[in-house]
């Protein structure tokens, strides 16, 4: 068993934030003009640990795109609705090994898009959520959905949506690909829509970081104490994000960071540490396959300085 205390937590993630910020690597997304157009100097870090204790530092309080962290969300209400083994059947379970918006990936996997995290699995999920047909109904279930995961509402940008929506023509590929396979399950312009409009939700890292924590406590959001999911479904999740949270670059991620986690090209991450926290950190500048460079470099900082990772089988207390 081992033991860390609060206080340690707090002073790594606050080394990990001054040794970090400085960084200049990496470049804002720039396919989505709104992205471009970002501060660059942004960074916040925020921790949820499972007794709903937050530790934030810097930019933690700043709403930014979620972008791709969104799949997850998305992927955790249609598992709700559908149960895990309908999710395997109708999406997947399985790494692509290719970048996020994949449409060589579709081809050579052509009976199912692979995982809901990557974009084509992610539109996939958005066709899935019930009711279907329903576009308003569908719209309030996911943002209930990501209210509940981060005990906060989410707002959408409304112009990250339109820049979006006017620039989504690989997206729009996809939509009309996977329904020429029959893996989308609603109307494919109304699904690519809703897939378009999560992506521009508005969040903290803050937010993000509480939302990782419920998928760390089994489902129980640890601020608010509501049961958003079954416990079962949580070694799911974890399990999908593990396998592609970074794309191509998984494998690379978890042998250096040891927390499975999502990124998003908003320069969001969030990284799951199943019975201990939730972690976020946010900072627009990309590297070249759209994952925020400093958030990837202070969570790896916290979680190797503090010696945890979920392949070491040990058994962590977060104690005062
Ligand atoms: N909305 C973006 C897209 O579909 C999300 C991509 C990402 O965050 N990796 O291209």
């Amino acid at each position: 068993m081992k033991k860390i205390s609060i206080s340690q937590i707090k002073e790594v993630a606050q080394q990990a934030y001054e040794q970090v910020k400085g960084n200049t690597d990496g470049k804002n997304a720039d396919y989505i003009p709104y992205l471009a157009n970002i501060d660059k100097n942004l960074f916040g870090i925020s921790i949820c640990l499972l007794n709903g204790q937050k530790i934030t530092i810097g930019d933690y309080n700043y709403r930014f795109g979620i972008e791709s962290v969104s799949k997850v969300h998305t992927a955790i209400l249609v598992l709700r609705q559908y149960g895990a083994q309908k999710i395997l059947d109708m999406i997947g379970a399985d790494a692509t090994g290719l970048p996020f918006n994949s449409i060589i990936a579709i081809l050579l996997e052509n009976d199912h898009p692979s995982t809901p995290l990557v974009n084509a699995g992610a539109i996939s999920a958005c066709s899935m959520v019930q009711p279907v047909g329903e576009a308003t109904q569908k719209w309030n279930a996911i943002v209930e959905n990501i209210t509940d995961l981060c005990g906060d509402a989410p707002q959408l940008i409304d112009e990250l949506y339109k820049s979006e929506s006017a620039t989504n023509f690989n997206n729009r590929s996809i939509a009309w690909l996977l329904k020429n396979y029959n893996r989308i399950y609603d109307d494919p312009d109304m699904s690519l829509d809703l897939y378009t409009r999560q992506c521009s939700l508005g969040v903290t890292a803050e937010m993000l970081s509480v939302a990782a924590g419920t998928i760390a406590n089994h489902g129980v959001n640890p601020v608010t104490n509501k049961q958003v999911f079954e416990t079962e479904l949580t070694p799911k999740i974890t399990s999908m994000i593990a396998s592609v949270g970074f794309y191509e670059h998984t494998g690379d991620w978890m042998y250096t960071s040891g927390i499975p986690a999502k990124t998003g090209v908003g320069g969001g991450v969030m990284g799951v540490l199943p019975g201990v926290m939730g972690i976020s950190a946010f900072a627009p500048p990309l590297d070249g396959s759209g994952n925020s460079v400093k958030a990837q470099l202070a969570i790896k900082f916290i979680m190797n300085k503090l010696g945890l990772n979920i392949f070491n089988g040990e058994q962590v207390t977060v104690v005062e």
